[in-house]
Parts: structure tokens; sequence; C-alpha cells
């Protein structure tokens, strides 16, 4: 459909969306479970010569010794050394302990001036205040309310600093990345007045990259909710790009790009750019009804998504009343409120049963052509499994060549006129009499008469119903399950199958005949989601069985359809 989200684009950033303090972390090159709490060291003891003593890991107070000696910064130290005390940062557990194992060794108080590049985190805890600025300018203009910080790391710097932390440091110390988005985190939340730091469903993520310090924004869509009516017919219900340039703007869209001036989505969605500062929207409805089909009712669900927003929330009232004055009449939308990425979810997945009422004329029908109407469906396309079954009992008679996409072709014989035909060359009627499969011997007369006698018998019309057949047939149809292969309109986004489809209800029929004889018939029905409305009064050439038109034997031609309502929400 025109203008969706495709649900993959989120995918990817969800991987960096757990990167925050407290959960497993993960980035582009690094998705190593990481063993928490491990309680022995596994490794082999690291053996430089054969009397070298083996270095106990932290804390005990050979171990912080050493980890002092490697260079290890005060943030690592404190988060390695396991002495921090509860509420303790990282840094100032650090210092502590550099002064206590060093007691006065001024070579090791000055050991950083020796090894200046922090073995675990290569200084990179020195740059948090950088970092928390840089997201801090980075989110100027944006009226956020929950932010979510990431960070990618290479996956050898990840890896290293892993093995290195193995066999130094405290068994259940935090891993590099949670400990840096976390002190960013930290010195971010007291800057940003009225914003939480969350580690899920943000309004913008702010991925760090550690190896530029920079920062990139993945800025989360807006999502409201709310019903729409629609009252004139002609809107089709999302964008349409043109089908002559493809939406790149020509001289018949008016350089628009778009199929038709206007739709529900762009009548909605572009005063609400306006209102949350966005880029561009996408509409995500309960179903959708034809271009010609007006929606009443309580209207019909939907989500708009507002992407790359300033905002993500909005008084919604003062929207919902600009959107309906500037809207003029021709839709109406009530109900708004917030939303969010999981109702798009809902609103299109729930199976709404929907009402309509539909209005069409009825005339003739030849028995040719009801016997196209009610020939046998090809069930081998059903979408419920049905092994065992005969398939070429089922079998159309149109599908010989086992085409379903090909429909049940009407052998149509053209009937000649005596008149024209007498018009015709002495070469042109011989042509004709080989493509009518009838004998070319013979002067002009006897060709015009073999010709003629090729015509097909005058076929007779059916009997009309009358008004109480019609009512009764249209009664019964309340309960009746619908055999539906997928018209030919739809073909192209939906996959030729037969469905079934309950009609629920039938209500309000009525007949009416005016004067040159044409009976018009209207009434409402009610269906579960997904049944082909139109098609289960025109009978879609046999495609929709039983139909209105097959049961009455006459010819059914829609008028109009209306959107009733949607029973749901
Ligand atoms: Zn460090
Ligand atoms: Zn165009």
């Amino acid at each position: 459909m025109v203008g969706d989200s495709k649900p993959e684009d989120d995918e990817d950033w969800m991987k960096y969306a757990n990167s925050g303090f407290g959960s497993t972390d993960y980035s582009l090159w690094d998705d190593v479970e990481e063993p928490e709490n491990e309680p022995e060291q596994l490794d082999e003891p690291e053996q430089l010569e054969s009397h070298t003593e083996e270095i106990p890991r932290a804390p005990s107070p050979a171990g912080l010794k050493h980890l002092v000696r490697m260079g290890t910064c005060d943030s690592c130290l404190g988060r390695l050394g396991g002495k921090r005390s509860f509420q303790q940062t990282n840094e100032s557990s650090g210092i502590q302990i550099r002064d206590s194992i060093s007691e006065g060794n001024q070579r090791l108080l000055k050991i950083r001036e020796e090894i200046p590049l922090c073995p675990f985190c290569e200084n990179l805890f020195e740059e948090a205040d950088l970092l928390a600025d840089v997201i801090a300018d980075a989110l100027q203009g944006y009226a956020i309310e929950k932010l979510q910080i990431g960070a990618r790391f290479p996956k050898d710097q990840v890896e290293g600093e892993e093995a290195l932390r193995k066999r130094f440091a405290a068994g259940g110390s935090d891993a590099l990345k949670p400990s840096l988005v976390g002190l960013i985190s930290g010195k971010l939340s007291e800057r940003l007045s009225g914003v939480s730091i969350v580690n899920d469903k943000p309004d913008i993520l702010a991925l760090i990259d550690v190896l530029t310090l920079t920062v990139t924004l993945d800025v989360r869509s807006a999502y409201i909710y709310g019903r729409y009516k629609k009252h004139e017919r002609g809107i089709p219900q999302t964008r349409w790009p043109c089908r002559a340039c493809k939406g790149r703007g020509c001289e018949k869209c008016n350089q628009t790009g778009q199929q038709y001036p206007s739709s529900v989505q762009d009548l909605i969605g572009n005063p609400l750019i306006e209102f949350f500062e966005g880029r561009e929207h996408a509409f995500h409805g309960m179903g959708r009804e034809d271009i010609d089909v007006r929606c009443l009712g309580r209207g019909r669900p939907f989500v708009l998504e507002i992407k790359e927003p300033k905002r993500w929330n909005i008084d919604y009232d003062t929207a919902m009343k600009e959107i309906n004055e500037r809207a003029n009449g021709s839709i109406e939308i009530t109900d708004v409120r917030r939303s969010n990425r999981s109702e798009v979810v809902r609103v299109k997945d729930t199976p709404a049963e929907k009402s309509y009422t539909i209005r069409f004329v009825i005339e003739p029908l030849t028995q040719p052509e009801l016997d196209v109407l009610t020939a046998p469906l090809d069930l081998t396309k059903e979408d419920v499994q049905q092994r065992g079954r005969g398939r070429r009992k089922h079998r159309r008679r149109g599908d010989r060549k086992d085409n379903p996409k090909k429909p049940l072709e009407r052998v149509e014989v053209s009937i000649l006129d005596e008149s024209e035909l007498k018009k015709l060359k002495k070469a042109e009627l011989v042509e004709l009499c080989t493509e009518r499969g009838c004998s070319e011997k013979g002067v002009k007369a006897d060709l015009i008469a073999n010709l003629l006698a090729t015509n097909p018998e005058p076929v007779e019309t059916l009997p009309l119903p009358d008004e109480a057949t019609i009512l009764g047939i249209i009664e019964k149809l309340e309960g009746v399950n619908l055999a539906q292969r997928t018209p030919e309109r739809v073909a192209h986004r939906r996959a030729d199958l037969v469905r079934r489809r309950k009609v629920i209800e039938t209500r309000d029929a009525s007949v009416e005949s005016d004067d040159t004889g044409v009976i018009a018939v209207e009434f409402t029905l009610r269906c579960e989601s997904g049944t082909y409305v139109k098609e289960t009064v025109h009978g879609d050439d046999g495609r929709t069985q039983p139909s209105i038109a097959s049961l009455i034997k006459a010819k059914c031609t829609v008028e109009w359809l209306d959107v009733g309502d949607i029973h749901a929400d």
C-alpha cells in the first residue's frame, strides 16, 4: 500500500536499542553473549615463565595492584575493582582504590603518566562529558520526552576488553558498553529537564559511535489514532501516485504526482505534519474502502504515523477541529488520541465485521450467462487445505490449461447482418466464410446465405424475478457462506485464492421500479472481514458463489455502496 511504513525499518535499530545500562548490549559488530557473574576463572593462567606466580583477580589486593600497574583509568578501576559502594560512582571508587593500593608509592600514583592509555576503555570514560554535550546539542529543537542512549563499538575492542576483564577484574564487573552508556545517561538526565532516559520505545535513540565520537539520532515516528468518516465518493483512502509519471509530477497530474487531488490520508496527515513538525506521513487503516465507496456510521479506525517529528504529543482536540475544518465536509474525524507503533499492528490485523448499504439495478439474463454465474468454482486454490478431493472434478470449464488466472470465457459469436454483408466485396466475404467455418463456394448470394446460416439462434432471456422473490432471496442470504475467488480488480495485490466469507445479517431490503421498467434494489448487509461486497451482488462472472445475481437469475449492476459501520473498537 502506498505510504505504508515497513515494519523492517525499525528492526535494525532494535539491535542497538538494548544497549542501555542494565541490559544486554549489542552493536553492529558484537553479538557475543556476555556470561555474567562467572564464578571462577576457567581460562588457563597466564604463564610467561614457569616460575611466574599467577596473578589473582580483583578484588584481592594483588589483583587491584595489578590493575593499577596496567595503567587502568579511575573509572575502569572502580568498575572492575569490586570495591564500589552503593551509589558511589566508578570514578570515585577508582580514586579510592588507587590511593589505598599505592600506599604513597609515587610511581604507582603517577603510573598513568607512564601508561596514558587505559587498556580497558582506551580512555573513553574521559570523553563522557564531551559525548553528553554532543547529544544535548543534537537534541536542540526536539520536544523530546523519552531518550535512549546506545553505543556502537568495534567488535575487536569489545572482545579485547572482555578478555582482559575476565582475566583480571572482579567477578560480576560491568561490561564496558553499558557502563559508558550509563555514565552518559546519568549526565544527560541531570541536564535535560522533562526527559526520561529509557531502555525501550524512546522518542529518539541517540547512537554514539565511539571511534569517531559522534552521535546519530534515530528519530522515531509519532502516532495518532482516530476514526474517519468519508462523506464524499471519489476520494481514495491513501495517496495514490499518478499512473503516468509514477509520482514524479507531469502535465496529467498538474505536477502533483498524485492520481487524485486528495486522499483521506492527505486530508488527515497534511495538517498533522504541521502540528508535529514532521517530514511525511503514513496511513494505517482498519481495512479500506474503494474510492467510490463512502464510509459512514461511526467511521473507520486508523492510525496515522508522522515520520521524523519534532514533538510526540500535541493538543489532539485542536488538531481534530483543524482537520475537520480544512476537509470542508468531505471527511470527518473523531475519537482522536495519542497512539503508538504497536497499535498500528492491532488496527491493521483486527478482522472487523462490517455493515454496508448497497444499491443495484437488475436486468434480464440469458441461460448461458446464468451458467457462467453458477459454473463450478475451481477449488484447487481454496485457502483451506482440501486434500483428497478430486481436483479434476472441480476444475472449471474455462481453466483447461490449469491457469487459474484465466477467467471463464464466454464464447460470443457476433450476429451478421444481411444488408451489411451485401456491402462487402467477394474477397471479403470469402475471408469471412473461412473465419466462420462455412463453405466459400458459389456466387456472392450463396456466400451471404452460408454466412447468415452461421448466426447463433436467438437466445431467450430468463424472466425477471418479482419483488417477493427478490426480497425472499435477500432474506435467505443471511447466514450463507460465500465462496469468493479473488476478483481480477484486486488480483495485483492479493493472491488468487478462493476464500470463504459469511454473510452475517441482511436487512432493510427494498425494491422499486420506475416507469421505464428499471428495477432497483437496496439493502444493508453485515459480513465478515474481507468479504467482497459488490461481488456478492453481481457474482463476478461466477467467481463469487452464491451471488444475488445467481440466486435471482438476473443481471445485477451495482450503482453505489456505502460502508455503514465497522464493528470494532
Ligand atoms: Zn578505562
Ligand atoms: Zn503525473
